[in-house]
């Protein structure tokens, strides 16, 4: 690391900020011992946590059981940017690349992923600060 970057961290928490509030709820009893379930999710990330949530819309009856080896959004979900997009392909650049006979698809199911999030976050009354800020591509060669 040279020194200007050394400097421009100085003071720099090195953790996610996503983890680092006091106010998270305290971890589950853990699971020990053999157990029934009508649903097991293994993985307590983004997307163990929303399969959990649309098993329970869909049939609130359900039992579900979810299991995490370490912490809930420990691992990438405690992690990201923070950026919100309508890509599910990390920008349209590489989805042209990789389906490049798919985008029309792609493009919709990522506008479907971004209205779904924001209902999500209505319905449910989280306070997720979001800043609807629009998206700017930057050429950075010719
Ligand atoms: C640095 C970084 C920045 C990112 N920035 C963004 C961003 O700005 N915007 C964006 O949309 N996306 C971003 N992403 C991507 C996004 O965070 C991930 O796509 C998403 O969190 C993946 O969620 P997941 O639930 O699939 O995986 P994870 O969050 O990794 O969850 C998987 C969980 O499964 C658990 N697990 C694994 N195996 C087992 C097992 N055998 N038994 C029990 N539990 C198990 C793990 O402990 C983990 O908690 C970023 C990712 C990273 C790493």
């Amino acid at each position: 690391m040279s020194e200007s970057v050394k400097r421009a961290f100085e003071g720099v928490k090195l953790f996610p900020f996503w983890l680092d509030n006091p106010a998270a709820p305290d971890v589950e009893r853990e699971l020990i011992g053999p157990t029934t379930a009508d649903l097991v999710i293994v993985g307590g990330g983004f997307t163990g946590l929303w399969a959990a949530i649309q098993a329970k819309e869909n049939d609130p009856k359900l039992d579900v059981v979810l299991i995490e080896a370490g912490k809930i959004a420990y691992g990438a979900s405690g992690r990201p940017g923070g950026i919100i997009s309508t890509s599910v392909m990390h920008g349209l650049p590489n989805a042209t690349r990789v389906f490049p006979k798919d985008l029309d698809v792609l493009e919709r199911l990522g506008q479907e992923n971004l209205d779904g999030f924001k209902e999500a976050l209505v319905r449910y009354g989280i306070e997720a600060d979001v800043e609807w800020n629009g998206e700017m591509t930057v050429a950075v060669e010719e």
